[in-house]
């Protein structure tokens, strides 16, 4: 019935390198990698991106950003650094409608973004 590309990720349907997964997130590779190092966090429940983290779902960012941060972990990207990255809408460049937090490291990083 879901016809969310990450949703059908978190269901197991389509493969993902899986990096890190809780109870409430799942890490997995980004598929068309920005940085040696990208992953992408979603919460398993589906929100369609930031503006949903008002109210009573306020608290997904929690789990969200602890999620990144093992991730983040696992991927071995700690003590360098690395950084996260949440596209909201079209013109914040979100191509998925399903809130995910981009984990990206493994290279000294630009700034500002574009
Ligand atoms: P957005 O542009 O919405 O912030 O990020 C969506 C991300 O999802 C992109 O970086 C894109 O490469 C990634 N992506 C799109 N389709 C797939 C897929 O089927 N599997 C994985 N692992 N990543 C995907
Ligand atoms: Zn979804």
């Amino acid at each position: 019935m879901s016809s969310c590309l990450f949703c059908e990720i978190a269901a197991g349907r389509i493969k993902a390198e899986i990096i890190h997964e809780d109870e409430g997130c799942l890490a997995f590779r980004d598929i068309s990698p920005k940085a040696p190092s990208h992953i992408l966090v979603i919460p398993r429940r589906h929100l369609d991106g930031l503006n949903d983290l008002v109210g009573p779902d306020s608290a997904a960012a929690d789990g969200l950003l602890a999620a990144g941060v093992m991730a983040a972990h696992a991927e071995g990207l700690a003590p360098g650094g690395y950084r996260f990255v949440i596209n909201c809408g079209q013109d914040g460049g979100q191509s998925v409608g399903h809130l995910h937090l981009h984990v990206l490291g493994g290279r000294p990083l630009a700034w500002p973004p574009g």
